[in-house]
């Protein structure tokens, strides 16, 4: 048996032993070939470490062994729909949006006594496919994970690659893709591919600087993030294999599950002050119906009255009329403006406004409503 099996494309691949790193094939046409060229480019800059179960339970930090199980935190998520829509009703009356009260808390605070159970039901699907960035460990902790490997499918050039990587790295956890597959009946490799492009996912967006308060760590920053990473790996794929993948994302949890709502709303659309403007200048004489429709959502907006409602409005309205700056907008899918936003607003998010971390807040509110019902 070869122990490397990527001599054919110019891409890392080491086995820092997983017996099951045997199966996984990374000459297959059909890998690659679904790539766009962002993800490419980061496939051929990141060292992939295969590695067993138990080296994947120590590599994965602690701080993000946290998951949020749909079926316990539906009820919660249902009581704010409710509380929206008695908010909405209220709004006429009132001239702002409701702040919340003394010892109310958030949604995103209430949903975080659910996290440690959750992590306990999903782990296994969880701890899959790792992004990591290397160098933060230190040696005994290194050598720690290599001794969990098996010796028999370890090999030395795998080590000293672990060993001197000091950036990041993606390690993908070969018996519990295996696993997955069986569990459904596929094929490993689609397991295997899109738990790949899953991490690919991450690594396109990682751009919050060093030091900087890391939004993954919150319920809400987690919830983008692995629903975008989601969007980034289903988008790769096309009829029946994309119908399995959905079916792979239903066993994720909820956190995971607003992929596809990820493509139906436009954070961008906050920048009230942009928006207005050119939604005068190109609405106002041309139809007189949106532009009543986009003047009442534009006057929520400024009112910090974000929510789904509102931003739909005004997809809908850049999806639909044929104007120039709509074509200039919109040239990009909905889920990709999305990525490019949070790409943005992670590398600034030492300075963001705290109207922009609502803003953010409100779309992780509308991935978890819409992702787990
Ligand atoms: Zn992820």
């Amino acid at each position: 048996m070869r122990k490397r099996k990527t001599a054919g494309v110019p891409v890392q691949v080491y086995n820092l032993g997983s017996p099951a790193g045997a199966q996984m094939d990374f000459e297959r046409d059909e890998l690659w070939s679904r790539m766009s060229a962002e993800m490419g480019k980061k496939a051929v800059s990141l060292p992939v470490f295969l590695v067993n179960p138990n080296q994947m339970d120590m590599l994965y930090p602690r701080e993000y062994r946290r998951a949020l199980d749909p079926e316990r935190i539906r009820p919660l998520l249902q009581e704010e729909v409710e509380r929206e829509a008695r908010e909405r009703d209220r709004e006429g009356e009132l001239e702002t949006r409701r702040e919340p009260q003394e010892g109310e808390q958030d949604l995103f605070d209430r949903l975080k006594r659910y996290e440690e159970e959750g992590w306990l039901k999903y782990s296994r699907v969880v701890a899959v496919g790792l992004y990591l960035r290397m160098g933060q460990h230190n040696q005994q902790f290194q050598d720690q994970v290599l001794q969990l490997g098996d010796p028999n499918v370890r090999t030395a050039e795998a080590e000293n690659a672990f060993l001197n990587h000091q950036a990041p790295a993606i390690f993908l956890c070969c018996e519990r893709i295996v696993d997955w597959a069986s569990r459904l009946g596929i094929s490993h490799h689609l397991v295997m591919d899109k738990v790949y492009y899953h991490e690919l996912g991450h690594a396109i967006m990682n751009t919050l600087p060093d030091g900087a308060p890391n939004p993954y760590l919150e319920p809400w920053g987690r919830t983008v993030e692995e629903s975008l990473a989601n969007a980034i790996a289903y988008r790769c794929f096309k009829g029946k294999e994309a119908l399995w993948v959905q079916r792979l994302i239903q066993d994720q949890p909820a956190e995971y599950r607003g992929y596809a709502a990820a493509g139906q709303l436009l954070v961008s659309l906050l920048d009230v002050r942009f928006l207005r403007d050119w939604f005068r200048e190109w609405f106002h004489e041309y139809d007189w119906y949106w532009w009543r429709r986009i003047e009442y959502a534009l006057d929520r907006l400024e009112r910090g009255a974000w929510h789904p409602e509102v931003a739909r409005t005004l997809t809908e309205v850049l999806r639909n009329l044929p104007m120039p700056l709509t074509q200039i907008m919109s040239h990009k899918r909905i889920d990709s403006q999305n990525i490019t936003e949070w790409r943005r607003f992670k590398r600034r998010i030492a300075r963001a406004k705290p109207w922009i971390h609502q803003a953010w807040k409100d779309f992780a509110n509308y991935l978890l409503i819409e992702g787990v019902s």
